[in-house]
């Protein structure tokens, strides 16, 4: 048996037409049904429907062989155990530094001012101020983090941004890209070894059809 992580909504609905090319068809809907576990047309192959930052934690313990995750999960995750086999090029979107449109940005960072960020990527956070020499105070938050500079609470904040819709709504604007994100299809190190050769069909066919 094969078992693929992933997460529903926007990367489920990307990830269908990629594993259907390679053969993997999966006839059940996650956001109507309660299903975890979900079948495909090939019955050594299933699907775990999982929360988007959980994936590399399935994989990584083995309850997944594959996992389909975005990026910025995995570059807050630290593991030896999983290998990044191939950029799906889904989902795709940027890792932004964001703010009130009045905040003096290039000021602050010349003047090396200590900057309050709320995020829930704190990690990509740290790593990109501590680069530039910035000291920073994090807050940890799990969403909406948008709400922060606007009841003041922070000074900036860091997050996906694709249209920047949410973040005009809310009258802040982007100051900085910290990285470009999309979805990774990654691999349990042990399955890559010891089903390899259920494995690597798999991987090569959603690979060229990338
Ligand atoms: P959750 O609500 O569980 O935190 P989301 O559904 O918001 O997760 O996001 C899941 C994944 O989708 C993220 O890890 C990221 O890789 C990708 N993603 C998030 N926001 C966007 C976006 N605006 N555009 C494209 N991809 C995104
Ligand atoms: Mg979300």
């Amino acid at each position: 048996m094969i078992t693929i992580a992933l997460s529903k909504g926007r990367i489920f609905k990307e990830t269908l037409p990629l594993l259907s090319s390679a053969g993997i068809v999966c006839s059940e809907d996650p956001d109507s049904s309660r299903k975890l576990i979900l079948k495909t047309n090939n019955p050594k192959i299933r699907l775990l429907i999982v929360r988007a930052s959980d994936v590399p934690t399935y994989v990584e313990c083995g309850g997944a062989d594959l996992g389909i995750a975005g990026k910025d999960v995995l570059d807050e995750f630290i593991s030896a155990n999983i290998y990044q086999i191939c950029d799906l090029r889904i989902a795709q979107c940027q890792m932004m530094v964001a703010g009130p449109k009045n905040f003096k940005y290039q000021e602050a960072l010349k003047q090396k001012t200590r900057l309050k960020i709320a995020t829930k990527y704190t990690k990509i956070t740290k790593d990109f101020f501590s680069k530039k020499g910035i000291h920073i105070d994090l807050i940890k938050l799990y969403g909406s983090m948008e709400l922060s500079p606007l009841v003041q609470m922070s000074d900036l904040i860091v997050d996906l941004v694709s249209s920047g819709k949410t973040l005009e709504a809310n009258n802040l604007v982007s100051y900085e890209k910290i990285s470009d994100i999309s979805s990774q299809l990654i691999v349990n190190k042990a399955s890559l070894k010891l089903k390899y050769l259920d494995l690597q069909p798999i991987i090569d066919s959603v690979k060229s059809n990338v």
